[in-house]
């Protein structure tokens, strides 16, 4: 049988959003590559991807549908069918409903699949059924929030605009773990002679690429930036001319806030000497073009939004936006291109029930609630590892008249809580549209091969419930292509019909932007708004982060295998893979702790065991665990998000994983 080669995308949270050729032999998917003539992904793909073959392939899929017959959490399963399994999952939402009400129904999603309809499957469902909705803040709220207090909607640079800068400065941002396609740029600027900084808590392997590594303390991020523009302002480095035409604030920010950072002030904050502060401000104003390359971590303190802010106001007063490579570049947003509300159906809604946020499941499922929550339907997510507060979590699945349902394609943390698993598909076995978040790339794909054993969608799935609830809307006898092809037929103001035509067959399109893009600032004023009379507080300032009271802080930072808890499935990324805490050698003589020792940090939440790792590039004072362990592959019987809090952002309730401190000790 002769190979055939299909298109199709990377379906992951990850905003390099790769165009893939998969190899299909046998209707096996037998290898998976880039595509070469993608423009951003150029053909190179991460090693969790190399091998997505052994994912989609892989001996642990779960293929049938299971009713539990054990105590939660122990595996305990057995077979059904999918007709049995959704009159079960019927029959049981019923009961819910007429005894509590449908908000007593709670749907649970993130971002396991990134595509448009897979990944907003369930909205049309349960919004028809009354069901309470998440709030779904776990990732990039605050960041967003933070941006648009300053930018509004104005496009995001694109990111290919790097190689043209002189000063790229990756802050807070772990690229060769989380954005690897972007440095291609970043090393084409190099060699054109830019200067790298990274700027980050601790040194990332993404430091190898930087002529400059700053270690600031964690949360401090937004007094360096107001630090820097202390320096700016004080020995006349602003751009005046561009201050005048295109920001709205700035000698209000000079007047009331900038004169509380001077050096001494910010080094105290940062940790970073006064010398290194008035060496950076110099060289970002002296820069030609300085780049921006703004990471998500410093939004997920109490004080990431804000942190945000005050970072998004800096191009502005050096003038950045007026030079090709110049300005600051956050997350791509795209959402304008298509009309999403074909999938999410708010309309579906009698009238909007309760919002539970997703980084309170664990208080949510085991605090008192009106009405309780009895019933929780899990897809393509795992929030017993990936939620903050595991040990609420755990106990919250743990509940026996809690009714879960997981849709997974793996035995997760979470599935093992669940009464009935239902088994999914992988981005291979179903049609989705993607679009990037890292870059202005749109493709739709279809099916490579059939679903592996009884594993379907999300979308069919929910058509599957909405049936055996009796609703009888139209949507619900779309297939996912019915979908695409509508979203598709809509005329969009960012897409030509050339476009459209192109997108419907399966080829990749960037989507096109006007050459003024980065001076139009689409703010209610029109200019870069670092006064915004709409915000608490008008201007950017600092404030600390939440902390907790412990020795050290604790970075939960991603890891080149994992990506959250995705790929803990695969025995041949995690070989010779341990859970780590590193710790820098000082702090660990001082705990008497030794390299490749079982370790144990806790906080007032939990305890969690790692292996630790005694490294140089973790400054004192922090510790540093790479990435989202399922609790089979972990040292203990934790992993780490049994250290972190449901604390909130200073806006947009987001989730503040970075703003955890614990102590150490010997296990
Ligand atoms: S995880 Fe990111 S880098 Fe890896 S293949 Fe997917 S989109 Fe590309």
């Amino acid at each position: 049988m002769s190979i055939e080669i299909k298109p199709s995308v990377c379906p992951y949270d990850c905003p390099d959003t790769c165009s893939l050729l998969v190899e299909v032999k046998n209707g096996r998917a037998v290898r998976v590559a880039g595509d070469p003539e993608h423009p951003f992904t150029r053909g190179a793909l991460c090693a969790k991807m190399a091998h997505y073959e052994r994912t989609v392939h892989s001996s642990q899929r779960l293929t049938q549908p299971l009713l539990r017959t054990g105590p939660k959490g122990t595996g305990a399963f057995r077979p059904v069918t999918w007709t049995e399994a959704i009159s079960l999952i019927a029959d049981r939402w019923r009961e819910i409903s007429s005894t509590y009400g449908s908000a007593a129904i709670l749907p649970f999603s993130y971002a396991g699949t990134m595509g448009i309809v897979q990944r907003n499957a369930g909205h049309a469902l349960f919004h028809r059924l009354g069901a309470s909705r998440l709030n779904r803040t776990i990732c990039s709220s605050a960041k967003e929030y933070g941006w648009k207090a300053v930018l509004g909607n104005t496009q995001v640079m694109h990111p290919d605009e790097v190689i043209e800068s002189d000063l790229v400065i990756l802050w807070s941002i772990n690229a060769l773990v989380t954005n690897i396609h972007f440095l291609h740029g970043v090393r084409e600027a190099k060699k054109r002679g830019a200067t790298v900084w990274l700027i980050d808590t601790y040194e990332t392997p993404t430091a190898q690429l930087a002529d400059r590594v700053f270690l600031t303390r964690p949360g401090s991020d937004g007094a360096l930036a107001l630090g820097l523009m202390h320096i700016l302002a004080r020995d006349g480095l602003v751009d005046q001319a561009f201050i005048e035409s295109c920001v709205q604030g700035y000698p209000e920010l000079e007047d009331a806030i900038l004169p509380d950072y001077p050096p001494e002030a910010v080094s105290r904050i940062t940790g970073l000497s006064t010398e290194t502060i008035e060496e950076m401000a110099r060289s970002y104003a002296q820069a030609r073009a300085p780049f921006i390359r703004l990471g998500s971590g410093l939004s997920r303190y109490g004080n990431g939004a804000m942190a945000v802010r005050t970072i998004a106001c800096l191009p502005a007063l050096v003038g950045a936006w007026t030079k090709p490579g110049g300005g600051i570049m956050g997350n791509i947003a795209t959402g304008a291109c298509l009309d999403t509300t074909l999938i999410t159906r708010e309309d579906l809604q009698a009238k909007p029930t309760r919002l539970v946020n997703i980084n309170q499941l664990g208080s949510a499922l085991t605090e008192l609630q009106d009405p309780p929550l009895m019933s929780l339907y899990v897809y393509h997510c795992n929030p017993a590892a990936v939620v903050p507060d595991q040990n609420k979590v755990l106990a919250g699945l743990s509940r026996e008249d809690l009714f879960t349902v997981v849709h997974e394609r793996f035995m997760t943390d979470t599935a093992l809580y669940a009464d009935i698993i239902l088994p999914a598909t992988t981005s291979l076995e179903h049609s989705d549209i993607y679009r990037s978040y890292g870059h202005y790339g749109i493709q739709r794909v279809f099916p490579a091969i059939f679903p592996v054993g009884e594993a379907k969608p999300n979308w069919e799935v929910f058509c599957l419930l909405a049936k055996a609830m009796g609703f009888d809307e139209q949507v619900f006898e779309q297939t996912t292509d019915d979908l695409i092809d509508e979203l598709l037929a809509k005329p969009s103001a960012w897409l030509t019909a050339s476009d459209l035509t192109k997108i419907r067959a399966g080829q990749s399109i960037q989507l096109p932007l006007p050459s003024d893009y980065k001076t139009v600032y689409k703010t209610p004023s029109g200019k870069i708004e670092i006064l915004n009379p709409a915000e608490d507080p008008p201007l950017p300032c600092y404030f600390e982060p939440h902390g907790d009271d412990a020795p050290f802080w604790l970075s939960t930072a991603p890891y080149l295998p994992l990506l959250n808890s995705s790929f803990n499935e695969r025995d041949d990324l995690l070989e010779n893979q341990r859970m780590t805490l590193q710790m820098n050698p000082a702090d660990a003589t001082a705990k008497g702790l030794t390299d490749g020792a079982r370790a144990v940090a806790f906080n007032t939440r939990g305890e969690v065991t790692f292996i630790l790792k005694v490294s140089a590039k973790v400054p004192p004072g922090v510790v540093v665990a790479e990435g989202v362990w399922w609790l089979k592959n972990a040292p203990g019987d934790r992993s780490i998000n049994a250290l972190t809090s449901q604390r909130l952002t200073d806006k947009a309730a987001a989730s503040t994983f970075y703003d955890t401190k614990v102590d150490v000790r010997a296990e």
